[in-house]
């Protein structure tokens, strides 16, 4: 099985006004963006700026990470599924003393 690096976090465009009063983003219009990353550190939402070559990079690395928890939810289903189908097995077969 080949290594795949996982992220966690959501890649989007920030879009906002920088506040200088002369700017063309003042109208709300031409607003200034880049891409940019969030994540969750221990309970308070972090969020980075990323450069073009960074953001390839991570969008991929962000869906790997959703990817692997999807799995890894379905894993936790399936698990509880197995472990009723035991469970009912041993009701089945089970004698008492
Ligand atoms: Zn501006």
């Amino acid at each position: 099985m080949s290594h795949v690096s996982l992220m966690r976090g959501s890649v989007y465009e920030l879009r906002r006004k920088c506040g200088k009063p002369s700017c063309a983003c003042r109208d709300g219009v031409l607003l200034h963006s880049c891409m940019a990353i969030t994540w969750s550190d221990a309970g308070r939402k972090r969020l980075r700026s990323l450069s073009p070559k960074e953001e390839v990079e991570l969008v991929r690395l962000t869906e790997n990470y959703r990817r692997f928890r999807r799995a890894r939810a379905r894993l936790v289903e399936l698990h509880a599924k197995m472990l009723a189908v035991v469970d009912q097995l041993e009701e089945a077969r089970r004698r008492e003393p």
